[in-house]
């Protein structure tokens, strides 16, 4: 009967675990934590008795693509659906300046979640938030404010699963909505799969692309190697091959091929670049700057954009470079 001390040996400690944080939100006893960077269970207590619960819900133990898509999307994903099955793609921005301000690239992630929380759609977001010098943190954001809060990119690693337990139980939320990674929406789905006790109020999900995601430790030493503090850093951004650093006035660019000893092991294990089993899933790519391309999968992501975009809440235009999104999609799929 696999339990957690193989959780531990097949998945974390052989450098699989994408640190998504389900396992830490199944476990009935509340015994595994987030502690250095990681999912561990401190001791084990006499009550830990291998009940199975955190290896079931980790996605890396068995996800079933076939199955799970299926589920989400009434069939199973053809030859030819190479960038996941969806219903749309689109360009678009958010128009509230307000979110402008505070966003990666377009804002219309914050726009989505804006839109989900006022027509009360949702009663909270699981997003992550920006810890002590840009250590991404998880978070339940219940307001406008705190949703603001919460935009921009945070390169690292981020357990927004474990926030699952907070929300729903803690905070006693019945409708959220969660953002993350391809690994994130992974987890989601695989734990709405399996019949996650919690699960039943995680009502939307929005996916970002990733080519690959860095660690923060690496990521960190690498930039303060170059002269920067990470307390000075305003924004980080991906463009044209550079990683840049935005500090006040200044940018420092590093190219790309410098970055690759701070990417995280876990993604060179991931297939997924945007996404695939989100309602929606935005990403910069395929698009001019200030804008995203956004991907509508469910029927349900088709409505609630529609809804949105009617209501103002963003702009929208054809996309301008489709083959990227597809081209990217499939070179990560061809790297696993
Ligand atoms: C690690 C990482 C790698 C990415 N790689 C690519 C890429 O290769 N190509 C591409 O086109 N786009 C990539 N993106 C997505 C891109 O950076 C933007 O998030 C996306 O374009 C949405 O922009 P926005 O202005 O709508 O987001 P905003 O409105 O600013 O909202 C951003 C949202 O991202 C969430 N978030 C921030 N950091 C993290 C994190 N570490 N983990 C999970 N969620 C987080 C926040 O909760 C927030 O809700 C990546 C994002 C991350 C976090």
């Amino acid at each position: 009967m696999p339990a957690y001390e193989e959780l531990e040996s097949e998945v974390i400690e052989k450098g699989l675990c994408t640190y998504c944080g389900a396992c830490i939100a199944s476990c009935p006893l509340f015994y595994l934590r987030w502690i250095d960077g990681r999912p561990k269970r401190p001791e084990k207590k006499a009550a830990c008795v291998d009940c199975e619960v955190c290896y079931h819900a980790c996605h890396r133990t068995a996800f079933d693509v076939g199955t799970i898509e299926g589920e989400i999307f009434g069939r199973r994903r053809r030859e030819d659906d190479d960038i996941g099955i969806y219903r749309h793609v689109i360009a678009a921005k958010a128009k509230d300046e307000k979110i402008h301000e505070k966003a990666q690239d377009s804002g219309v992630v914050t726009a989505i979640l804006l839109y989900l929380l006022e027509e009360e759609l949702i009663d909270g977001a699981i997003v992550t938030g920006r810890g002590e010098e840009w250590l991404p943190s998880p978070m339940v954001a219940k307001s406008r404010e705190e949703i603001l809060s919460a935009a921009g990119t945070k390169y690292g690693i981020s357990p927004n699963l474990m926030k699952v337990r907070t929300a729903v139980i803690e905070e006693e939320l019945d409708n959220i909505c969660i953002v993350g990674l391809p690994c994130h929406v992974r987890a989601v789905r695989h734990l709405q799969h399996i019949n996650f006790e919690l699960a039943p109020a995680i009502r939307f999900v929005i996916g970002l692309f990733c080519h690959k995601n860095f660690e923060y430790a690496r990521m960190s030493a690498g930039i303060a190697k170059r002269g920067v503090k990470m307390g000075e850093i305003e924004k980080i951004s991906i463009s044209k091959g550079f990683f840049h650093v935005h500090t006040g006035d200044t940018k420092v660019s590093i190219p790309l091929k410098e970055t690759t000893e701070w990417h995280s092991k876990h993604c060179l294990a991931c297939d997924d670049y945007s996404a695939e089993q989100a309602d929606i899933s935005v990403g910069s790519e395929g698009t001019k700057e200030g804008w995203s391309s956004v991907i509508l999968r469910t029927e349900k992501g088709e409505k609630v954009f529609s809804e949105l975009e009617a209501k103002g809440y963003v702009r929208t235009k054809e996309i301008d470079d489709f083959v990227t999104i597809k081209r990217n999609s499939m070179r990560k799929r061809r790297t696993r």
